[in-house]
C-alpha cells in the first residue's frame, strides 16, 4: 500500500480471480465459462459498423437491452437494471441495500465478503450445513440484507423456491438477493416472484450460460423501487457502465434464445456424464444444477489433484479455504474436454496408487 492510500483499506482482502495463464493452452474448467462461442447473431451484431460509432457514448439507460430483457422475463423494464457483469449488480447492492448488515452462507461467492469488507458492512456468516446445503431457517427474520447464490457457488447445490419465499416474508424491510448465475443449469428461478415481494432482486449473468463472460453483461429484476435505487448509485459512480459492443452483444443474444438452451442442455449431459465418471474413480460428488461440479477423492488431496492436471494442462479450481479444502470445483466444458479431464484424472490416481 501506498502512503497515500486510505487507511480504512489497509485490511481489505480482495477477490481472487480464478486464473487465466497465458503460458500454454490449457483445457479450461476452472472459472464457469461457457465452452461455446457466442451465437451467430452475436457474432453478426458487434460488427465493423458498430465499432465505428465508438467515438460516442453508450446509452446510459440501455433502452432496447432493458426493453429486450423486460419481455424475455415478463416484467417491466421499470424492474431491470443492467449491470457491467452481475458483479457490478452486486456490489452497488451492497453499496445501497446493507445499512443493517449483510448475512451469507461460509462457503458461497467469495465476492459477497469483498464488497461487504470494502464498504465496512457488518456480515452474518451462516454456515452451511454439514451435505454443503443451505441452511433456510437461519435466514428467517434476521433483519439484514441477504446474499443467497442459488445454485450456490462452488457447491452447485439449489435451494427450493418455497424456502426463498420463507425468508422474503420474514425480511419484509430488507432487500433479499438471489444470485442466479446458474440457474440456466437445472435450477428454478426467483424471478417469478418479484411481482409478489418488494424486498426481492434476482440477478443473472449473461457470463455462464450465454457465451459472454469477456463480454461483462448482467442484471437485476426487482421491484421498481429497488431499481430507482440501484441506478442512483451507478448514475453516481459510472452512467455508461455497458459498452456499445456489449450493448449489441447483450440484445442480439437474446433473439438466440434457441441456441444458448441448447447449449445448456449439452452441459447438463456433459455434467451427468462426468459425475458419473468422477464417482466410478471413488469421488465423492455433490448433487449439482449448475455447469461445474464439486468433488473430492479421499486418495488423493484436493490441492495435489489440482497441480497434477495443472502439470498435464488442465485447470480446474482448488480453494485453500479450510472447509473445502479438500474439495475441487470442476467446470463442465465440452465432452471432448471433459473425456480428457476423466482420463487424466483416472492416469494420476492410478500413479497415485504405485506410490504406496
Ligand atoms: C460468475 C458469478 C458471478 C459474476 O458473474 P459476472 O456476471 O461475470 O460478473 C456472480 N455470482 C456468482 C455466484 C458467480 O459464480
Amino acid at each position: 500500500m501506498s502512503r497515500f492510500m486510505n487507511t480504512k483499506f489497509a485490511t481489505l482482502e480482495e477477490y481472487v480471480p480464478g486464473e487465466q495463464p497465458t503460458d500454454i493452452k490449457y483445457i479450461k474448467l476452472n472459472t464457469n465459462e461457457s465452452p461455446f462461442p457466442p451465437s451467430p447473431s452475436v457474432l453478426k451484431a458487434v460488427s465493423k459498423n458498430e465499432v465505428k460509432k465508438l467515438n460516442l457514448y453508450s446509452d446510459p439507460v440501455c433502452t432496447l437491452l432493458a426493453k429486450k430483457l423486460a419481455e424475455t422475463y415478463a416484467v417491466g423494464t421499470e424492474n431491470i437494471f443492467i449491470g457491467n457483469g452481475s458483479d457490478e449488480v452486486l456490489n452497488f447492492a451492497f453499496m445501497a441495500f446493507c445499512q443493517s448488515g449483510a448475512a451469507f452462507a461460509d462457503i458461497t461467492y467469495g465476492f459477497y465478503e469483498v464488497f461487504a469488507g470494502l464498504y465496512g458492512i457488518r456480515t452474518d456468516i451462516k454456515p452451511l450445513k454439514e451435505d454443503f446445503s443451505i441452511c433456510s431457517d437461519d435466514y428467517k427474520g434476521i433483519n439484514k440484507a441477504i446474499f443467497i447464490a442459488n445454485p450456490n457457488a462452488p457447491t452447485g447445490k439449489i435451494i427450493v423456491l418455497d424456502e426463498i419465499e420463507e425468508i422474503l416474508k420474514t425480511n419484509p424491510d430488507n432487500v433479499v438477493v438471489i444470485d442466479e448465475a446458474y440457474i440456466d443449469f437445472g435450477g428454478e428461478s426467483a424471478v417469478n416472484l418479484v411481482d409478489k415481494y418488494d424486498n426481492l432482486l434476482v440477478v443473472q449473468t449473461y457470463s455462464k450460460s450465454r457465451s459472454l463472460a469477456g463480454a461483462r453483461l448482467g442484471y437485476g429484476i426487482g421491484n421498481a423501487e429497488i431499481i430507482k435505487d440501484l441506478n442512483k448509485i451507478k448514475f453516481s459512480t459510472n452512467p455508461y457502465n455497458i459498452n456499445r459492443l456489449t450493448l449489441a452483444a447483450g440484445e442480439a443474444a437474446l433473439s438466440d434464445a434457441e441456441y444458448y438452451k441448447s447449449n445448456c442442455e449439452t452441459i447438463i449431459f456433459n455434467r451427468e456424464y462426468t459425475v458419473q465418471e468422477l464417482k466410478r474413480l471413488g469421488f465423492d460428488v455433490l448433487d449439482s444444477k449448475a455447469n461445474f461440479v464439486f468433488a473430492k477423492n479421499e486418495k488423493i488431496s484436493g490441492e495435489k489433484l489440482y497441480l497434477k492436471l495443472k502439470e498435464n494442462g488442465i485447470l480446474i479450481r482448488h480453494f485453500s479455504k479450510e472447509r473445502i479444502k479438500d474439495y475441487n470445483r470442476i467446470t463442465i466444458g465440452t465432452m471432448e474436454q471433459m473425456k480428457k479431464f476423466i482420463k487424466q484424472t483416472e492416469l494420476i490416481l492410478a500413479g497415485e496408487a504405485d506410490n504406496i
